[in-house]
C-alpha cells in the first residue's frame, strides 16, 4: 500500500484522513522531508510545520 500525504499540512501517512487536520489524504505527492525539531528548522517554519514527522514537499488533491 502506498503512503499518502495531506494536501493541507503535507503530513505523510497511511491513513485516508490526516491525523493532524482530518483532511482527506492524497496519493499524488512528491518530495519528502523529515522534521525532527520544527522550532529549530528554517524549512519547517517556511512550510508552516509545527509537529515533528515526515512531510511531502508537494501534494496534489
Ligand atoms: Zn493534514
Amino acid at each position: 500500500m502506498a503512503e499518502k500525504a495531506c494536501p493541507r499540512c503535507r503530513l505523510i501517512t497511511f491513513n485516508e484522513q490526516c491525523p493532524l487536520c482530518q483532511t482527506k489524504t492524497s496519493e499524488h505527492w512528491t518530495g519528502l522531508i523529515v522534521v525532527v525539531n520544527p522550532d529549530d528548522s528554517d524549512l519547517a517554519r517556511e512550510l508552516n510545520i509545527t509537529t515533528p514527522g515526515r512531510y511531502a514537499l508537494k501534494v496534489r488533491e
